[in-house]
């Protein structure tokens, strides 16, 4: 063991020039005891066991000096022992410690709050210190510090609940506060002593102090302690899940020197107490974390039992507030919004997810500051200052929401100025501010955070969303599949009946009437009823079979929508009844009619048999009078048809969009029943509804709604959706 550079105090410490030390073996330095210690210690590879060592250096003449030595390795490999002089202190009993912190960890009941344990490890560090303060410190998200307990000389400043800007602590010292757990500034006045030479001779390089304990605080904490009033520090990194948690820092007025088993036990006496804190924060967020997971089950659960997953999703208990704690939630599925609790106007919530379609790619996103990112959300911040998202698809999305929550922040000085720069671009240089008096800063805008393990339930919901969507999709194509092989079988069967049913059917016409011309005089009256039965029952086959063929070829693939005055069809339908309508004396009226997007012929045909029911099921001896009304609601046109006919019986409102289904028999109305089940596949194939509203002998109102858009794709699933509506409302 060579002593390769030392540092310039040692002439004054050891009353000998620094030029005498360097190329010394540290037998020549310290007696043969002494020297055999750091021997043994070496070769039991534990330096730990070895800190402290008492030394004693003989300066010249007789006179010793005291020391304690503490050795560690640096990263580059070389030795490096520390001497701090001995202070005339008993050696701190250990386990002493241990049962001073259990003793005061056990005063504090079971419930006792962390502000209480905070405040606990900051009164027993400075009994056994004796500094003038001691701060914990804790570090949010950000990197911001706030001092969370203090115990101080009564005359000192308080900095209790002062918040310090992360750049207080700059990187560098931050990255040192996590190698070098503890870490002294004995006294920030005194001038620093180099190390001499300055290049280690071996490496030509300078030698990695960064775990030292007694060298190398960086400038700017020297002057940051200056500017606080004070001129030594101790400080304890507090470390949870290998991140810097806090820190416990301790400041004295004047130079302190504290000897390292002192320094040892206070870290072992702030961790022993903050093991207890991170104990119960793990508790806390534990029980978080069940609760978090069992309504991430009982929500999962509801959605695979109900038709409905958004249903399942708002309606039950829990529900989806309840897996974000959030104070409002909107699901956004095929363009339809389902909300819960406190949310902003649909339009607003129309524009926020087109912005996240935009910017966001990720499975979730999260923000407690939404108007910072989007603007616009500083109109609705009372009610989404917080945004927790998870987009589904380009146009799906479930958002949770945060109300604003105005909090007063006090900083520790202007969080703007924490750093000063001082001299030219060349000799930059960072000072700590030098006020560090009360700067209170409102945060606005700015909802409680979300916290991880809400953003990791929410992540698993949104599997499971993802797993229904896709499962309804190919259930949906299954569906399709079925639905149109089944259109195809009637299309067949409508060819097959139209035409060969056709040629047995005109034969029995043609031969019954052959028989009635032939054998007319053989016939007697009743024989001439029957032919005559037979005749109407083939006409009546006739039109039914039209009616099937009317109904088969009412479908989406031969729809031809183009731009239709509506007006036009509805003329072009009354023009159709004119001899019915002459007939009846019905009367018709009509609102000015708009120009949509539809198939003309399909809608004629709709008003065609609209109208012609009101004018069939008149009132008897009453004059049927119609009226066509049509309004624009905010994405369909609504079109109303109103008779004064003989009503229906609300129970049958399903059974009259059914095909063949009538209420009446033929001798008091004529019909094949498939009028109105033609009415709902034209809606069907034009994406709206009808539906109707009528009492016996009260006059009828059939309604039918045509969305806005046609068949715009983008309105297309909005409807399809709805399908199941049809058969009245
Ligand atoms: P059809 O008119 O050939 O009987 P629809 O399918 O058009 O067949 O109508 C089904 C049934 O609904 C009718 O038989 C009738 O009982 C009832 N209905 C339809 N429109 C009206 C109306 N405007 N007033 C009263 N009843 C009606």
């Amino acid at each position: 063991m060579t002593v390769l550079q030392a540092s310039r105090n040692v002439s004054k410490l050891f009353g000998r020039p620094v030029e005498s030390l360097l190329g010394q073996s540290l037998e020549n330095i310290l007696d043969d005891y002494q020297a055999d210690q750091f021997r043994r210690g070496l070769a039991a590879d534990n330096l730990d066991l070895m800190n402290p060592t008492k030394v004693w250096v003989r300066r010249i003449g007789d006179d010793y000096g005291v020391f304690d030595a503490i050795v560690h390795r640096s990263a580059d490999g070389f030795l490096v022992l520390e001497l701090e002089p001995a202070l005339l202190q008993e050696n701190i009993p250990f386990l002493g410690f241990y049962h001073l912190a259990r003793a005061s960890i056990n005063q504090l009941e079971a419930g006792a709050s962390f502000q209480q344990f905070f405040q606990m490890i900051v009164q027993e560090v400075r009994k056994v210190t004796g500094f003038d303060r001691v701060m914990l410190y804790r570090f949010d998200q950000d990197g911001h510090g706030e001092v969370m307990a203090e115990d101080k000389l009564p005359e000192m400043e308080s900095y209790l609940g002062l918040h310090f800007p992360e750049s207080d602590i700059p990187k560098p010292a931050r990255k040192l506060f996590l190698s070098n757990w503890i870490r002294t500034i004995p006294d920030a006045t005194c001038e620093p002593a180099d190390l001499y030479p300055a290049l280690n001779p071996q490496t030509n390089q300078p030698t990695d102090l960064t775990l030292s304990i007694l060298r190398s605080p960086f400038s700017c904490h020297l002057d940051y302690l200056h500017n606080m009033g004070v001129q030594s520090s101790l400080t304890i990194s507090l470390m949870k899940d290998d991140r810097l948690w806090g820190l416990i820092a301790c400041h004295h007025r004047t130079p302190k020197h504290i000897p390292y088993e002192l320094r040892k036990a206070c870290e072992f006496l702030g961790r022993v107490i903050f093991a207890e804190i991170a104990n119960r924060e793990e508790e806390a967020d534990q029980h978080y974390r069940i609760k978090l997971s069992q309504v991430q089950s009982a929500l999962m659960e509801a959605m695979s039992q109900a038709d409905n997953f958004i249903d399942a999703l708002v309606q039950g208990d829990p529900n989806l507030l309840d897996i974000a704690n959030a104070t409002g939630a909107a699901v956004c599925f095929n363009g339809h919004w389902t909300t819960l609790g406190r949310v902003p106007a649909e339009a607003e919530l129309n524009y926020l997810t087109q912005w996240l379609a935009k910017h966001v790619t990720e499975e979730v996103f999260h923000t407690d500051s939404l108007p910072q990112v989007y603007f616009e959300a500083e109109r609705f911040k009372d009610i989404a200052s917080g945004l927790l998202a998870i987009p589904i698809s380009k146009r799906s999305f479930v958002l949770w929401f945060r109300p604003e929550v105005i909090q007063t922040v006090n900083w520790g000085g202007d969080p703007n100025h924490a750093y000063e720069v001082k001299g030219t671009e060349v000799d930059l240089q960072l000072c700590p501010r030098q006020s560090f008096a009360l700067w209170k800063e409102t945060v606005r805008l700015t909802s409680l955070p979300w916290q991880a393990i809400e953003v990791k339930a929410v992540l698993e919901l949104r599997k499971a969303i993802v797993n229904i969507v896709l499962r309804q999709a190919e259930e949906l194509a299954l569906l399709t599949q079925d639905l149109e092989r089944s259109n195809a079988e009637l299309k067949k069967f409508a060819y097959v009946a139209s035409h060969d049913l056709q040629e047995p059917l005109n034969q029995v016409a043609n031969y019954v009437q052959l028989l009635e011309m032939r054998y007319d005089s053989a016939l007697d009256e009743d024989a001439k009823d029957f032919i005559n039965f037979a005749v109407d029952g083939v006409g009546l086959m006739q039109t039914l079979i039209d009616d099937v063929l009317a109904y088969s070829k009412v479908d989406l693939k031969g729809i031809e929508c183009e731009l239709t005055h509506v007006e036009d069809a509805l003329t072009q339908a009354i023009a159709n009844l004119r001899a019915r309508i002459t007939e009846t004396h019905t009367q018709i009226t009509y609102d000015a009619m708009p120009t949509l997007v539809a198939d003309r012929t399909q809608l004629m045909q709709l008003f065609q048999n609209l109208i012609g029911n009101a004018i069939k099921f008149c009132q008897p001896g009453q004059a049927p009078q119609v009226h066509i009304s049509v309004e624009r609601t905010e994405d369909t046109w609504l079109f109303a048809v109103k008779d004064n006919g003989i009503g229906i019986d609300p129970q049958f409102f399903d059974r009259i969009f059914v095909i063949f289904q009538r209420l009446h028999t033929r001798d008091e109305y004529p019909g094949s029943g498939m009028g109105l089940a033609i009415c709902k596949k034209i809606m069907e194939c034009h994406r709206g509804q009808i539906w109707l509203e009528s009492a016996l002998n009260q006059g009828t109102t059939f309604y039918f709604a045509l969305p806005v858009g046609g068949l715009d794709p983008s309105h297309a699933n909005r409807w399809k959706t709805q399908n199941y509506l049809f058969s009245g409302r």
